[in-house]
């Protein structure tokens, strides 16, 4: 089949890569001159296949009031005249319930573990380098009540396959050295050897590349905009771009955030947000100092994750519209926290390479897949939040199943968008 893929980012890329794999003459669009130029460029770097459980949970509105009193806190929210803000808001409310919550967990731990093994796969033959690292991940709790609920989602998830350990202060500082400087303010933390990190961009560029010279080459059409997708008696014809339109056989939206606008004028109501988020970059000068785990510092929400001789650092889930510029008070803040936490890990003076992105983010933490009722060769994949590099490769499985009409390889329920 003719294939059009709206959007370059991690899961456009992921998707195209499954698709050409699968035979299908692919063509990928986006608006920007090159790859990964969205939330995709910058991001924590987390092949967080564990921890997927949603931002909305039960826990969370009680949290909200002291996060946003706290000037360190990692949420902040601008009311917008947008109605569509405060209609995400209250779905994103609604969902913060024990029952909705622990649904959510399972589908996205299916979907991660679908993406884990298929990224596994992948890096086994992987023609191209992207510090990639299975290094594990450690999340750090801040007090005793802290590390009872994350034993409590611990134990939640065993039941659904996840193998991972409760560790001690100490514990924690033996398995991560460079941590003895947090110590003090944490009560231990959570283990999962499991998990990866890896930098996105470089994965979605060397992709790419790869793509375009593939046996079945995929063509890239960078630096279009899409305009609009056209659709009539009741089938996608193609789209129209800045540079005119191109007509495909079935198209595939994986334009993040992007894909609300387009949606629309097809009747789809795509409850999809900006939550921004930051983070920085820097040259990793005492290799003892700087963490050679992923780690996550659950008090702040900041990863911190080693790619190669850098650390990335990344955090804050901003409600402010879909404003992507640098907050030098927002940055400053994660910037000073990170610096306690690894004070010697790297030059905090020097070029910290300092990102601002938007993720895509729906109320209830589940990306929206497959087939819309607008048109049955208009397929969506996009809204993967705060974790589209996670699921990007089983994402693209999802929806090369349903492009093919075999039955998908996790249940949809609860991805799919109602009509
Ligand atoms: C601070 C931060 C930290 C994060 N950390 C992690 C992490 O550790 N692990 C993890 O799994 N995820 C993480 N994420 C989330 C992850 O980065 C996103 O979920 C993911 O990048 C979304 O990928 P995407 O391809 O859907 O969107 P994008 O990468 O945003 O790609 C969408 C593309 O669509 C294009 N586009 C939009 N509209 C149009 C149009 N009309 N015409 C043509 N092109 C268009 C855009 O130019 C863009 O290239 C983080 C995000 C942020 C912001």
């Amino acid at each position: 089949m003719q294939l059009l893929v709206l959007g370059a980012g991690v899961v456009g890329l992921a998707t195209a890569h499954r698709l050409a794999a699968e035979g299908h003459r692919v063509t990928v669009l986006d608006a920007e001159p090159a790859v990964a130029r969205g939330a995709s460029a910058a991001n924590g770097a987390q092949l967080s296949y564990s921890y997927v459980a949603p931002f909305a949970a039960p826990g969370v509105l009680g949290k909200v009031p002291g996060w946003m009193l706290d000037p360190d806190g990692p949420l902040r929210f601008r009311p917008e005249a947008d109605p569509g803000q405060w209609k995400w808001l209250l779905a994103f409310i609604a969902a913060c319930n024990p029952t909705t919550a622990e649904t959510t967990t399972r589908r996205l731990l299916l979907l991660s573990t679908l993406s884990r093994d298929l990224m596994r796969e992948f890096v086994a033959s992987a023609p191209f380098a992207f510090d990639h690292a299975p290094s594990g991940k450690l999340v750090l709790q801040p007090d005793a009540a802290a590390m009872e609920a994350a034993r409590r989602q611990m134990a939640l998830q065993a039941r659904w396959g996840s193998v991972q350990q409760a560790l001690s202060r100490e514990e924690c500082v033996a398995l991560e050295p460079a941590l003895a400087g947090i110590a003090p303010r944490i009560a231990g933390g959570v283990f999962t050897p499991s998990e990866e990190a890896g930098d996105c961009r470089a994965f979605c560029e060397g992709l790419a590349a790869h793509l375009a010279r593939g046996n079945n080459p995929v063509t890239f059409r960078l630096g279009t905009r899409v305009r609009q997708i056209i659709r009539a008696e009741g089938r996608v014809r193609g789209v129209l771009t800045e540079a005119g339109v191109i007509e495909a056989e079935a198209v595939v939206l994986c334009l993040g955030l992007g894909a609300r606008a387009l949606a629309r004028p097809l009747g789809l109501d795509l409850p999809i947000a900006p939550l921004k988020g930051y983070s920085i970059t820097l040259p990793v000068t005492r290799e003892e100092a700087a963490p050679r785990l992923s780690v996550t510092d659950s008090q702040y929400k900041i990863v911190y994750a080693r790619l190669g001789a850098r650390l990335r650092v990344a955090g804050m889930a901003d409600l402010v519209g879909a404003d992507a510029r640098l907050d030098e008070r927002r940055l400053s803040t994660l910037i000073r926290l990170a610096r306690t936490a690894f004070p010697a890990a790297g030059e905090w003076e020097g070029p910290l390479e300092p990102w601002a992105g938007l993720r895509p983010a729906t109320p209830t933490g589940l990306p929206l897949l497959g087939r819309t009722p607008a048109a049955p060769n208009l397929y969506l994949n996009t809204g993967h939040g705060a974790l589209g590099w996670t699921l990007a490769m089983g994402s693209a499985a999802v929806i090369a199943a349903e492009i093919a009409g075999r039955p998908p390889p996790i249940p949809l329920e609860g991805f799919r968008v109602a009509s």
